[in-house]
């Protein structure tokens, strides 16, 4: 038996590594397109998504400095790329609440994700820890029923600190802390972000194992997994 408070804490991400967000994403603007012909006339489904993504990544880069609140960054996500199309971004939120209505029916978890969850929970202290609001992943959570396995849910927007923020990764080890499984052994993040996952867990004095489904090369040398299915083995075998 595994002494408990040693049990190595093995905590994972939400969106894009356990749910498949971009492809929801990608689902709900389809359909946010088609609602809106006279916003998009002569604009092409790729360029209105590749314009609502570029947009979009400095918008939460900013949240998460701090910069912007988040009721201003719900805002802006349709805003800034309906402008920069020269579309008729004063329609922004009517838009933004299509969207948000249909993402949620995009949800799906990604290839091995339970897989992953349950081989990791015979191994140690299991939990999820995401930037992002709190419904969204709250929602999620509990689509997927997560915390069957995850004993502990650490979200940036209750913690006051978004990944790379290493006070996001301490309030994890506290949280298991109080769950009664140590948090001074080996501590090991899973997530698809090299900025924000490997160089927060990393810098936080946890290991890092970069899901990589599309294999392009990592900045620096990582563990790294192209399926979930790998995750056990690379926990096992460590
Ligand atoms: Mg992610």
């Amino acid at each position: 038996m595994t002494d408990g408070l040693w049990r190595p804490l093995l905590f994972f991400d939400l969106d894009d590594t356990l749910v498949d967000h971009r492809g929801a994403e990608e689902g709900a603007q389809r359909e946010t397109f088609e609602r809106y012909p006279d916003l998009v006339e002569g604009v092409s489904f790729d360029e209105w998504l590749s314009t609502y993504r570029a947009k979009n990544r400095p918008l939460w880069d900013a949240y998460g400095r701090g910069e912007i609140t988040r009721q201003v960054l719900q805002h802006r996500r349709f805003f800034d790329p309906l402008e920069a199309l020269g579309r008729e971004a004063s329609r922004a939120d009517e838009v933004g609440d299509f969207y948000f209505s249909r993402y949620r029916v995009h949800w799906r978890l990604n290839e091995g994700a339970e897989e992953a969850l349950e081989a990791a929970s015979g191994l140690g202290f299991v939990g999820l820890l995401s930037n992002g609001f709190i419904e969204q992943k709250k929602g999620k959570i509990a689509r997927f029923r997560l915390d069957r396995w995850a004993k502990a849910v650490i979200l940036s927007e209750e913690v006051g600190a978004m990944k790379p923020d290493r006070r996001i990764f301490d309030a994890a080890v506290e949280a298991a802390r109080l769950a009664g499984a140590g948090g001074d052994g080996r501590r090991v993040y899973v997530g698809d972000s090299y900025a924000h996952d490997v160089v927060g867990a990393r810098a936080a004095g946890w290991e890092a194992i970069l899901f990589n489904p599309s294999d392009g090369p990592p900045p620096e040398p990582v563990s790294e997994v192209r399926t979930l299915r790998e995750v056990a083995a690379l926990l096992e075998g460590e």
